[in-house]
């Protein structure tokens, strides 16, 4: 591993003295392990811990195959889905590593007791398998986490809806937070020259979702001056909502828990901010029935903020708790674009708030190659910006899965794997240095 570092570092190494390392047998990498699935079993969700189930382990360098790169991971970043795998919520994800590898053969070493988790990466290209020409050893990349076999016909236009689409990380094997990581080689974009390795790697996830949820003709087809409700506006998701929802000329609502939050979003730009704590929304009562008083209360404030608009779009994602009020504010006409249930998956709605005001709910799903690309190339160009607010080293990825888990974080989170030190990694100083202002501003709280 120290001569892989040491080509890195050195910034010197061509192509050539990278194919001439010897890849190491084994690695380190973050992993839950089979044997401990039923380690949390009756405890609430909130009592689950993902600093317990979260092991950093020596594993096996696997086979690079047609169509394949092995990425030495110089900086991953943690996701939600890192603390669903942790806590073996809705499933342990060994489910999914077993109908991997009996749906795709040559995906066989992916069914393993161990799953090394991640979704994200920033990092210098060390092999690639059969058929890869585009990315080659020494290249400076980032990942998405779009793992899709491309063989059948549904998924040639989008290829989220190719039937054996997974995500990389979560639904496959040797994800991002480890020392090396096995990426389909149309997973790489290039790194963003005028970021770190840290702050490369925490956009592709959560920026490439949201850039289907909002911006995309498959999820909401946001337009300039749309009123945009963004519930978690701090957080990961939302942290980069609020961004795209700015710099595309609409008008974003943030929703935080804490003055802190509403704070950092007011950094980025939003002016109209909601902290639901402050206001003590609660939108089912005792009884378990949606309070209609309560999404009355929350529709006026918005429209307070607004000046009498209600939102075209509501950026959905904490699901149960929320989504009868999502249902309920969005305009006559508008559009709920939800991709995930953080709260629970059994949503409750009125469905008269949907049907009678014509309204639309939409589910989207990470993001199609072209559209986490296109994501990507806005953070190349420095349109949207990394929003860190912590870097933890590979051992600490426990951790900070928990802080994310205990939504005591801001942003994202971010995870150094190879990289010695936070901050290195600039390739176009230039460019950063003209950028600083606006990066400093959107990296959460500093790092
Ligand atoms: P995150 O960084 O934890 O941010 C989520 C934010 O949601 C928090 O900052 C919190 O903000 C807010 N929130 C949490 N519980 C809430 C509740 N009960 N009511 C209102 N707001 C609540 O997580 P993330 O990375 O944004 O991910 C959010 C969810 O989306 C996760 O479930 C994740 O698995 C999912 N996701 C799905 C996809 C996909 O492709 N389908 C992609 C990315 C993420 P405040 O406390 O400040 O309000």
């Amino acid at each position: 591993m120290e001569q892989i570092l040491d080509a890195i570092l050195s910034g010197s190494a061509t192509r050539a003295d990278y194919s001439a390392i010897s890849v190491p047998e084994a690695y380190t990498g973050v992993v839950v392990l089979a044997e401990e699935a039923e380690m949390f079993a009756g405890m609430a969700t909130a009592d689950k811990n993902p600093a317990k189930s979260l092991h950093l382990r020596d594993v096996p360098t696997p086979q690079v195959g047609p169509g394949e790169a092995l990425v030495a991971v110089m900086a991953s970043s943690i996701n939600y889905n890192t603390v669903w795998s942790a806590i073996f919520e809705p499933l342990p994800t060994f489910g999914f590593l077993a109908r991997y590898a009996r749906a795709v053969p040559a995906a066989a070493q992916h069914d393993k007791p161990f799953h090394v988790l991640g979704s994200d990466l920033a990092g210098v290209v060390l092999r690639t398998g059969e058929g890869v020409h585009r990315f080659q050893p020494g290249d400076q990349v980032v990942a998405h986490c779009l793992s899709v076999e491309l063989e059948a016909p549904e998924g040639h236009d989008d290829t989220m809806l190719d039937p054996g689409q997974r995500i990389w990380g979560y639904e496959t094997n040797y994800g991002g937070l480890a020392q090396l990581a096995l990426v389909k080689a149309n997973q790489l974009m290039p790194k963003p020259a005028h970021l770190n390795w840290e702050e490369s790697a925490a956009s592709g996830l959560v920026n490439s979702t949201v850039y289907r949820q909002l911006v995309s003709g498959n999820g909401a087809t946001m337009k300039q001056g749309d009123v945009v409700l963004v519930w978690g506006a701090a957080g990961g998701l939302g942290s980069y909502a609020t961004q795209s929802v700015l710099n595309g000329g609409a008008i974003p609502v943030c929703v935080v828990s804490s003055a802190e939050k509403a704070e950092l979003v007011r950094s980025m730009g939003a002016e109209l901010v909601i902290d639901r704590q402050e206001h003590g929304y609660k939108f089912f009562s005792e009884d378990g029935a949606l309070d209609r008083r309560e999404m009355r209360r929350f529709g006026a404030h918005i429209r307070d903020l607004t000046g009498g608009d209600d939102p075209d779009i509501v950026l959905e994602h904490p699901g149960r708790e929320t989504f009868g009020a999502s249902v309920y504010v969005a305009k006559r006409g508008g559009t709920v674009v939800t991709c995930a249930s953080t709260s629970g998956y059994d949503h409750h709605y009125d469905n008269r708030d949907l049907w009678m005001s014509v309204k639309r709910i939409v589910g989207t799903h990470f993001a199609n190659y072209r559209e986490a690309w296109l994501a990507n190339r806005l953070v190349e160009k420095g349109m949207i910006h990394p929003t860190l607010s912590a870097v933890y080293p590979l051992s600490g990825a426990g951790r900070a899965a928990a802080e994310v888990h205990g939504n005591h974080h801001s942003g994202k989170v971010g995870v150094l794997a190879l990289a010695p030190q936070a901050g290195l990694g600039v390739t176009d100083p230039e460019m950063r240095a003209r950028l600083l202002p606006e990066i400093n501003r959107f990296n959460a709280g500093g790092v």
